[in-house]
């Protein structure tokens, strides 16, 4: 396989460089996804943009109650961030469950996003955190609420002449918890059958509003309305958090494929929700 090599020195330069509209070109940032997908045949670009050296992609930061986190932000650098341990557990916890440590070090959060798979770790719990997508061309900028991103399986709404910049969400306040937890076939370096996310707030034990996303279920993340509205206004009780789990099963209504059937997904949607919730309990 050939292709050429080019390196962005600058956001502006990148930006100009996907104005010009070259079909074969893809962008390179962690490589985890692209790399293999060339090895495999599926893409042969004619053209590999490297971004890994724009500083406006980097960092991880806090700003008026507010988290941004540049694209090739690392899984590895998020699992072992301080601030977002504190602010952001579903998404310290989704990437540390991220492949390997190899995969980790390499894979950002932005290729993540970008590759729209239904079993993206990071997805999930950047629904339940409510987060926004900038997205930026040499025409300007946008920024998509995190659930008008996606598409369908592998579809996002990125154009070929934008880079995905950063993504913000509002930090977690003293009264709110997280938790995200995946299931998959081993326990490390396997893609999720299922994976359940949740954000909450509680006061004196008693669910004020909660935000539940189900990864790999369906062709984009799903949120579970009536286990939430079931959930809102009660305590953490055995007997309620068996009822939400039952009701979560009910509503994943999940596809069956190569990974898994729809109904064990369901179940185990479930069982997930019910775990994070014990455990917050
Ligand atoms: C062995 C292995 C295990 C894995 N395990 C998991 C797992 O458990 N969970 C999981 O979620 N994923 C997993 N992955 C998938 C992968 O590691 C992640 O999706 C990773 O986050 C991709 O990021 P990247 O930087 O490597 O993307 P790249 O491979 O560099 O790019 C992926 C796609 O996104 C585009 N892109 C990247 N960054 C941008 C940007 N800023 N703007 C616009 N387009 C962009 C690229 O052009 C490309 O089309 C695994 C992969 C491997 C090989």
């Amino acid at each position: 396989m050939k292709f050429n090599y080019r390196r962005a020195g600058s956001l502006k330069e990148a930006l100009e460089i996907l104005s010009e509209g070259d079909e074969s070109l893809k962008i390179l940032a962690g490589g985890t996804d692209l790399l293999v997908m060339i090895q495999d045949k599926l893409i042969s670009p004619g053209v590999l943009l490297d971004i890994n050296g724009l500083e406006e992609l980097k960092g991880i930061e806090e700003s008026n109650g507010r988290i941004r986190l540049g694209a090739l932000v690392s899984h590895g650098q998020i699992a072992a961030d301080k601030l977002l341990r504190e602010k952001a557990l579903p998404l310290v916890e989704s990437c540390g469950e991220v492949g390997s440590p190899q995969i980790r070090n390499r894979g950002t959060i932005g290729g993540n996003l970008v590759m729209a798979s239904p079993s993206g770790d990071s997805i999930p719990a950047l629904y339940v955190l409510g987060a926004e997508v900038s997205l930026k061309s040499r025409d300007g900028e946008r920024v998509i609420p995190i659930e008008d991103f996606f598409t369908g399986v592998k579809k996002c709404v990125i154009r070929p002449d934008e880079l995905l910049i950063s993504i913000t969400f509002p930090a977690l306040g003293p009264d709110d918890r997280g938790f995200f937890k995946k299931l998959g076939q081993r326990k490390a370096l396997a893609i999720s059958k299922v994976s359940t996310a949740a954000v909450l707030t509680l006061r004196a034990g008693v669910v004020v509003s909660i935000r539940i996303a189900l990864g790999a279920v369906g062709t984009t993340v799903l949120r579970a309305p009536r286990t939430e509205a079931f959930l809102t206004g009660k305590s953490l009780a055995p007997e309620v958090i068996t009822e939400a789990a039952r009701l979560c099963a009910e509503e994943s209504r999940a596809i069956t494929d190569i990974r898994s059937t729809g109904a064990y997904r369901d179940e185990m949607a479930g069982l997930l929700l019910a775990r994070g919730l014990e455990k917050l309990a």
